[in-house]
């Protein structure tokens, strides 16, 4: 065959000299840089998952269940707030749930609005769906003004809003006030994506409360971070049922394989106890602010399972100095911040004493 790289096909031209998004992938010792949770599941959820999959084992000549019929109902039951099995949608990650939400509702001539910075994904979802992408902005605090945002959607009118709540990179949660003005500002749906709405501080409300007052809101949650599922891939929506069903028209046909529906309805059977650490993660990513705070860095108020810090004049020295020591975070978000995912408590540790050892100032 004749030596042929990428740029020579017959790309897209939106697809001309991208490359494909993730973290770096490096094997240290410490890695605490894209958010997953660093408990590992039990023996007794292990054993179940592993005895669920034995089970449809046997079955796999046979397509899953394309509706995903008894796990949408076991989500469901799960998020509570009075939802059915027929107002939920799962997908392999909340990333092709939201990849799903561009397919039906963006488009050529459409446009997706969030608002910067947050999560790097959403312009790729845009991207891929020739839906043109806007962004509005957030106060200096990375908190989003209700005014600000209402004018900013009317001013573009998009088809769909993507809300992180809490926000990646930042771990900023949204007031509900904040998603009812947008709800009334914006001419299509509005996506509040609450990957980390498990590790939210007390009394910070979930956008699941406003679905029945909201018929174009979608709540997208994951079993990746509080669940510590990450690996199995399987992230869900809650919305309208008629919102539901504008998905399932897009959704390739047995897109949730038999296996991973079995992993993820024996992880629910379980999941008091998985979100049993979700509290010490919560503690941990607390004591990981004020500790920062104490050395004079500064550190974004969190609802997540990682902390914003900073800021530093040259960020990408810091980053790898900690690496260096064996520690890997995230070089993401706005310039002069880095990103700590919350580990264990000697993984912390770890952290602490690098960056104590780095000897940096904030900037
Ligand atoms: C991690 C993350 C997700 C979840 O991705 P999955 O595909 O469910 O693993 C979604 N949104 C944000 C903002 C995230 O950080």
């Amino acid at each position: 065959m004749p030596d042929q790289v990428i740029g020579d096909l017959p790309l897209r031209d939106a697809l001309r000299g991208r490359t494909p998004y993730g973290a770096p992938q490096i094997d240290v010792a410490v890695r605490l840089n894209v958010n997953e949770n660093p408990y590992g599941p039990s023996k007794t959820v292990v054993d179940d998952i592993a005895a669920s999959v034995a089970d449809v084992a046997s079955g796999l000549n046979r397509y899953p269940d394309r509706e995903v019929t008894e796990l949408r109902a076991a989500l469901a039951g799960y998020l509570g707030h009075g939802l059915g099995g027929d107002q939920v949608w799962a997908a392999n990650g909340s990333n092709e749930v939201m990849q799903q939400i561009l397919q039906a509702f963006g488009g050529h001539g459409r446009a997706a609005m969030s608002f910067a910075p947050t999560y790097s994904m959403y312009p790729e979802y845009a991207r891929d769906t020739e839906t043109t992408w806007v962004t509005g902005d957030r106060r200096d605090d990375f908190t989003i003004d209700p005014d600000v945002a209402a004018t900013q959607v009317k001013e573009h009118q998009p088809s769909v809003v993507l809300l992180a709540s809490p926000n990646n990179p930042t771990g900023t949660a949204l007031p509900l006030e904040v998603v009812s003005a947008i709800c009334a500002a914006a001419p299509g749906v509005v996506v509040v994506d609450e990957a980390y709405g498990e590790f939210r501080r007390s009394g910070t409300p979930s956008a699941l409360s406003l679905l029945p007052e909201q018929p174009r809101l979608l709540v997208t949650r994951t079993m990746s971070k509080a669940f510590a599922l990450a690996g199995a891939r399987l992230g869900y929506v809650a919305a309208d049922a008629a919102v539901v069903d504008a998905l399932r028209v897009v959704r390739l046909p047995y897109h949730l394989s038999a296996v991973t529906q079995a992993v993820a309805l024996a992880a629910l059977r379980h999941s008091a106890e998985l979100l049993a650490r979700v509290d010490e993660l919560r503690a941990e990513r607390d004591r990981t602010v004020e500790w920062l705070r104490a050395q004079a860095f500064e550190a974004v108020d969190s609802d997540a399972n990682f902390v914003l810090f900073g800021r530093f004049a040259d960020r990408h020295a810091v980053w790898q100095g900690l690496l260096d020591h064996g520690v890997l975070i995230r070089e993401v978000g706005p310039d002069g911040w880095l990103r700590v995912s919350i580990g264990t408590p000697d993984e912390m540790t770890a952290f602490r004493d690098a960056l104590t050892q780095l000897e940096v100032s904030p900037r």
